[in-house]
């Protein structure tokens, strides 16, 4: 497509009026007057006819934006009698806002002597009488937005076919209120501006902002809107009604463009009172030619006839502009659909299809639990911390391991030895001295067990509620598209882990009975860590006895004691005593990495079991117990979310299906005509 002829011919009639390059050839008569809407274009017309028929097959809500004149302007700025002035037809004037739905006004030129109307909405078309057009918009804006004063985004059509219109097509939008009238809802305002705002936002969108002369343009709420959006003003192009009223000043207005309108102006007079067109159109010829002020005005930014061309030829810009965007954009949207329609979950409709998707649900899970809690592969969930089971593991064990040597470290109290003294003594029998009583030994044992006896089933716990929110997270995840099924499959893993949560803390409470049943290892580094510290017994001995009369002394493994307590006590007790606390300390290590050691072992066989195991035999005994797996169909019924949502998909790839096809022609029609 090319043709830029156009522009050399609008830029010789005025400077305002320059336009971007016309993609489709547009050809005007130059000198020809009549009929005023010459403009008419075979060339722009199938586009034209393109985009309507996308636009009612509403892919604005897959999210394409179609070339669109949006037509914006405050309460009685002259809306409707400029849409009135370019259809040819009586429209519902100055009644206060009676447009609360977004209307689409189709203009076609047409050979008829008859006009031809039909308002499109709700799947419908209904032809209508041009006398009666005021009440079918009003009847069809209840059937949509409910008869109160409310407003609502569902378009309607309005279709006019008559001789002598220009092709276009313009979306009026309810005007801007300040005040909410009666009935109206409080945010009225908010509401309509919202509307305008998503209609006049996107790039495609062409804003015709109505201004009345008889006002300052930069207080017009309908100006701060589409400055808003295009501040620049590159697509807003201005028509100023009521020229009649206010022809003082017009030409020094439009022309210092003070608020910035890129298209440029267009001035006019519309009908006024019970005028026929015919004759509004001779009286607004005779102000602009006649008028002392108004003749002075370049005739190519004055009358309906003017706006009329222009904004056909804006029209057929945008949408040359914007057609091999809508095409690229249809086919991204309708491939990003059909991929998401198939990543979606089967409808199941056999006993044997449910079974089917049963497994390999749960023989996913399984492999999911496997790589995190078994393996440590994260690749699943490489950014969620919680999920990686392998990690989290070795530090609730190493947090475990820590407290066990905190509680140790807390006992080592000024009254250094005193504990043995006293345990000593009253394990006392009638015996020779020198034998070092084993009995001593192992309640000094068992009251050490005591202090740290909750922590290895603390641990437990802990561990077993971790493995319980990974292992649910996961099978929610592989259930997500069936509630049912999530259901059943999280009451099972629950069950089954606090029956093996129970299990292990038995086990593991019968592990520290043991320690306080039995002194015994066979690790030789309790012999060699006992034989150093006993080396020390004698200097200890040494500096308790000092006739220097030392406070302290320091014993390598404790560090600095006091030992001024100690004086006097009977050498025999005050040497057992140190031998059994360093028995105890050389063994404690031992009984602490035992611990530590079985701890680990025990988690990790318990993981394995759950995962390969006793997982999917639970999930098997609730789901296929009761009735041999009759019942899977209705455990595997989808979610409402999820059968809603794959009729949405389907419902959108047909529609873009469709509008691929109407797009298709016109590109075909294009490419034939340029060969
Ligand atoms: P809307 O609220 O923006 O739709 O404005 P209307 O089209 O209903 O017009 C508001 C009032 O201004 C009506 O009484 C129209 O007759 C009047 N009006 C609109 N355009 C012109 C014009 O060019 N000249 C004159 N004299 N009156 C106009
Ligand atoms: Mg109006």
């Amino acid at each position: 497509m090319g043709g830029d002829h156009r522009q050399a011919s609008s830029s010789s009639r005025s400077p305002e009026t320059v336009l971007p390059i016309a993609a489709v050839p547009i050809d005007f008569e130059e000198g020809v007057v009549a009929p005023i809407f010459s403009s008419y274009n075979y060339h722009i017309r199938p586009l034209l006819d393109t985009i309507d028929r996308l636009r009612l097959l509403q892919v604005m809500k897959e999210g394409i934006q179609l070339p669109t004149i949006v037509v914006v302007g405050d309460q009685s700025s002259g809306k409707s009698s400029v849409l009135e002035s370019l259809a040819g037809i009586h429209l519902p004037r100055g009644q206060g806002i009676c447009t609360r739905v977004p209307l689409i006004m189709r203009l076609q030129n047409q050979d008829t002597t008859e006009p031809e109307l039909f308002l499109e909405y709700s799947g419908k078309t209904v032809p209508v009488e041009e006398d009666h057009i005021a009440d079918a918009i009003s009847l069809a804006t209840d059937e949509i937005a409910g008869s109160g004063k409310g407003i609502s985004n569902t378009p309607l059509t309005l279709v006019v076919k008559k001789n002598g219109v220009p092709d276009l097509t313009m979306v009026d939008l309810p005007g801007i209120t300040r005040v909410p009238v009666h009935g109206q809802p409080e945010n009225i305002y908010e509401q309509v501006a919202e509307m305008i705002m998503e209609y006049i936002k996107p790039e495609e969108s062409i804003i015709l902002n109505v201004l009345s002369a008889t006002v300052d343009f930069s207080t017009c709420e309908s100006i701060r809107m589409s400055q808003q959006v295009d501040r620049s003003g590159q697509r807003t192009l201005a028509v100023v009604t009521k020229a009649d009223k206010s022809p003082e000043g017009l030409r020094e207005k439009v022309s210092s463009n003070d608020v910035n309108i890129g298209l440029g102006y267009v001035c006019v007079r519309n009908r006024v009172g019970d005028e026929s067109f015919e004759e509004a159109r001779r009286e607004e010829e005779n102000l602009f030619e006649n008028h002392a002020l108004l003749s002075k005005m370049d005739k190519s930014i004055v009358g309906i006839p003017v706006l009329a061309e222009k904004l056909v030829q804006v029209q057929a810009n945008i949408i040359a502009r914007c057609l091999p965007k809508i095409v690229m954009n249809i086919n991204e949207k309708l491939s990003a659909n059909v991929m998401e329609l198939e990543k979606m979950p089967k409808i199941l409709s056999s006993h044997a299809e449910a079974m089917t998707t049963f497994m390999q649900i749960i023989g996913s899970a399984k492999e999911s639990l496997r790589k995190i809690l078994s393996r440590g592969e994260f690749d699943e969930y490489p950014d969620d911390k919680e999920m990686h089971g392998s990690a989290r593991f070795v530090e609730m064990l190493n947090n475990f391991y820590n407290e066990l040597h905190k509680s140790v470290e807390n006992e080592q109290t000024g009254d250094f030895l005193m504990e043995e003294i006293k345990v000593l003594e009253e394990a006392k029998g009638i015996e020779l001295p020198n034998f070092l009583s084993h009995s001593a030994f192992l309640c000094i044992l068992q009251r050490k067990v005591d202090r740290i006896s909750s922590m290895p089933t603390d641990c437990v716990e802990q561990t077993w509620d971790y493995i319980e929110s990974v292992v649910i997270a996961i099978l929610k995840r592989h259930s997500e598209d069936y509630p049912q099924l999530k259901l059943a499959t999280t009451r099972a893993a629950k069950s089954l882990i606090s029956k093996m949560k129970e299990q292990s803390i038995n086990r593991v409470s019968e592990i520290v009975q043991m320690e306080k049943l039995t002194d015994y290892t066979c690790n030789p580094d309790y012999m060699s860590e006992w034989g150093n510290l006993l080396s020390q017994q004698q200097k200890f001995m040494e500096d308790l006895k000092s006739c220097y009369g030392y406070n302290s002394t320091t014993i390598e493994g404790w560090g600095t004691i006091q030992i001024e307590h100690l004086r006097g006590k009977s050498d025999t007790i005050l040497q057992q005593a140190f031998d059994l606390k360093t028995r105890m300390k050389a063994y404690w290590k031992i009984v602490l990495r035992r611990l530590m050691d079985t701890m680990a072992l025990l988690l990790k066989f318990n993981v394995h079991n759950l995962v390969t195991k006793e997982m999917e035999k639970e999930i098997f005994m609730e789901l296929l117990g009761a009735d041999g797996g009759k019942s899977i169909e209705r455990i595997l019924e989808e979610s409402p979310g999820i059968a809603g949502k794959r009729e949405r998909l389907k419902r959108s790839i047909g529609l873009l299906r469709e509008s691929k096809e109407v797009v298709a022609q016109i590109t075909d029609k294009i490419a034939s005509c340029g060969d």
